[in-house]
């Protein structure tokens, strides 16, 4: 399996969350609080129309997941966890990714709960409302002060359970439940594979093999190690 993060989509161009430079050192996160966003739509919606649908929308997937994809159409991968809301691992053709904390491309009505596919939703009126009820819609992803939704939780552990080895790539693994992945993997006896920028609280901890570069570059190699 592998387990990915922001780190693999900086160079489709998507800015990390953390860090320098990062989106949170942009904006404050605060306005990405559930209950923030229900009480100022008007103040967020522009915010997130920016920053997850005007640049995500152009991002393409990079050789890092289009690697994956490859991987796992050779069968040698069973699935990718990623806490990346941006759909580039969908896009690179992979077919087994569950997302941990949602994505862009679907949105949910606030009252009637109902899902919306994020194409057939117009934003060029903000906040967008709900086509049967006139409710506000969210994106369906994970908001600060929301849980991970149930489901994916426990597809993405029953995948790590039956995992022999994970690729931990483009993640520290700081954002909790999420991070506790790659340890599930570890404490069945699995190997961890882990490819970073620079180290992480993985590394002298729980990864058996650190390769330290570029997703892209790095990915790559270890795919053609695999398939030849
Ligand atoms: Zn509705």
């Amino acid at each position: 399996m592998a387990f990915t993060g922001a780190g693999i989509s900086v160079e489709s161009g998507i800015p990390p969350f953390r860090g320098p430079g990062g989106i949170w050192s942009i904006y404050d996160p605060e306005k990405f609080e559930k209950g923030y966003f229900k009480r100022h739509p008007e103040e967020v919606w522009p915010l997130l129309k920016k920053i997850f649908y005007d640049s995500f929308g152009r991002a393409k997937p990079n050789a890092a997941h289009l690697a994956l994809a490859e991987l796992e159409q050779a069968d040698k991968l069973a699935g990718i966890v990623t806490q990346n809301i941006d759909s580039l691992h969908q896009a690179a053709g992979s077919q087994v990714v569950h997302e941990y904390h949602g994505s862009t491309r679907r949105m949910q009505c606030m009252q009637c709960r109902t899902y919306f596919d994020a194409d057939a939703i117009s934003l060029d009126t903000l906040p967008p409302r709900c086509p049967s009820c006139g409710g506000l819609l969210k994106p369906d992803f994970v908001f600060f002060g929301e849980g991970v939704a149930s489901d994916v939780h426990y597809a993405a552990t029953d995948l790590a359970k039956q995992s022999d080895v994970c690729l931990v790539i483009g993640t520290g693994g700081q954002v909790v439940p999420a991070g506790r992945i790659p340890y599930i993997v570890k404490n069945r006896g699995g190997v961890i594979i882990e490819i970073n920028l620079s180290d992480t609280g993985y590394t002298y901890t729980t990864s058996d093999y650190f390769l330290e570069g570029k997703a892209g570059a790095m990915v790559s190699k270890l795919v053609r190690c695999v398939l030849g």
